[in-house]
């Protein structure tokens, strides 16, 4: 009989970035690389060709405000194309009236993207595949990093399942679709997971 405990909510998620790191495919030489993060940056490190980038966490909104010329009103208009968003002022038009003029573009720090999530099997700040990435019945399976690729395994191969001591309500395995808890498909997920563990 294989028992595991479960783990608390967010053990393995995109936020193992500021713990263990998100292992990912290097986009230069295809190698293993590592995504870590702290409050202000993501940063990314290959570890077979040393490659490396930094990315800022903090979102920004771009826009021009401004008291219209012609009407007289206060308008905002956000500046949602990246390319424009590198200009010092735009021309832009009054939401109301319609009349084309000149404003300063103003950029506001707006939050930290807490809400980032994996996503089609990649990172949310590079948008990097993750290194343990395979499918099932045209569904992906994917684990962050090793050492989630493990608890993966141990709980879908495990017999008996029990919840993590505490109060919280959720547990790690309440992130799993439920095709790959379901008692016909485990087996054979199993199988994929373990693949990858060897390479
Ligand atoms: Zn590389
Ligand atoms: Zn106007």
């Amino acid at each position: 009989m294989k028992r595991i405990k479960d783990e608390p909510y967010f053990t393995h998620s995109v936020y193992s970035a500021f713990t263990t790191g998100i292992q990912v495919k290097c986009p230069k030489c295809h190698g293993m690389g590592i995504v870590t993060a702290d409050e202000g940056s993501a940063y990314f490190k290959c570890t077979n060709c040393g490659y490396q980038a930094e990315k800022e966490r903090t979102v920004y909104r771009y826009d021009v405000h401004n008291q219209c010329k012609n009407c007289g009103r206060y308008y905002r208009v956000d500046i949602e194309e990246t390319a424009k968003q590198h200009f010092s002022a735009l021309h832009v038009k009054c939401p109301y009236c319609g009349t084309m003029m000149s404003g300063e573009v103003h950029k506001t720090a707006e939050a930290f993207s807490y809400a980032a999530e994996i996503n089609k099997g990649k990172e949310p700040w590079f948008g990097l595949e993750l290194w343990f990435l395979t499918s099932f019945q045209g569904k992906p399976i994917w684990a962050i990093n090793r050492e989630h690729l493990t608890y993966l395994i141990d709980y879908l191969s495990a017999d008996m399942r029990e919840k993590p001591m505490g109060r919280g309500k959720k547990t790690q395995s309440d992130h799993l679709p439920t095709f790959m808890k379901t008692a016909k498909n485990r087996e054979r997920i199993v199988k994929l997971l373990e693949k990858m563990q060897e390479e």
